[in-house]
């Protein structure tokens, strides 16, 4: 909160944010339909693959995610037991394959260590904070993939944010225009009920993809233009 804000001035700019929150949701499912969550992902199989997509595209991930499958069946076991060279092999596409190996490792050895299976079900009966703070113990788990694995295996009160998600929600105004993805998931979860978290995540990503582009967004196209802080200011400033 601004310090110089009164106290109603600083709840009529939260309940403001609400509402572009709540504009936001509801015009991007009119435009894009409302993606519902089909049953979870295994948290173990996400989460390895999240290790394996940071800095880089889908395409390189996927592949190595392949790869792996292809050299171990879906045997975390034989991963974990596996000589490190051999992981390095199968996950080389996803690139940073020498820290991404070790990673893969260590996370199946503390999974292994704490719950004796290969097994994070558990996670789904936890307060999302709790289920959070247990990730992100793990070897080369932060936030972000913390909060992938509880959206997107147990459709959870979590909201991750990605490269679109940061970028649509500093132009929109619904996060300040240098707040990180940490700080812009907290607004978002903050601003609307964790029932719509997995749908607006989906639709943020296909507006970035669609409409909002890094470069040159389509702001005559967009149906988000009437709330844009970027709109309103004729596209002046950087992201
Ligand atoms: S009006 Fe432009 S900058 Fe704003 S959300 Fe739409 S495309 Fe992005």
């Amino acid at each position: 909160m601004d310090s110089m804000m009164t106290t109603d001035e600083a709840s009529a700019a939260s309940s403001a944010l609400q509402k572009k929150a709540q504009f936001i949701y509801a015009t991007l499912i009119e435009h894009f339909g409302k993606p519902i969550f089909q049953g979870g992902d295994d948290p173990v199989h996400q989460l390895i693959s999240t290790i394996l997509s940071a800095n880089t595209n889908d395409v390189n991930s996927d592949r190595a995610f392949e790869q792996l499958r292809q050299a171990f069946g879906d045997d975390w076991e034989a991963v974990r037991t596996a000589p490190l060279d051999a992981i390095k092999a199968a996950v080389r596409p996803a690139g940073m394959y020498n820290q991404k190996a070790p990673a893969i490792v260590a996370t199946l050895e503390r999974i292994k260590h704490d719950r004796g299976v290969y097994n994070l079900d558990h996670l789904a009966l936890l307060p999302v904070q709790e289920a959070r703070t247990y990730l992100t113990a793990l070897p080369g788990v932060g936030f972000k993939t913390a909060s992938i694995v509880m959206l997107f295996c147990f459709n959870g009160a979590a909201f991750p944010v990605d490269t679109h998600i940061q970028r649509i929600s500093q132009r929109t105004g619904v996060s300040p225009r240098r707040a990180n993805p940490d700080k812009i998931m907290r607004i978002w979860e903050g601003l609307l009920p964790p029932a719509t978290f997995y749908a607006l995540h989906i639709n943020l990503i296909r507006h970035g993809r669609r409409i909002c582009h890094a470069q040159t967004p389509r702001c005559d196209l967009c149906p988000l233009q009437s709330i844009c802080d970027y709109r309103q200011q004729a596209g002046e400033w950087a992201t």
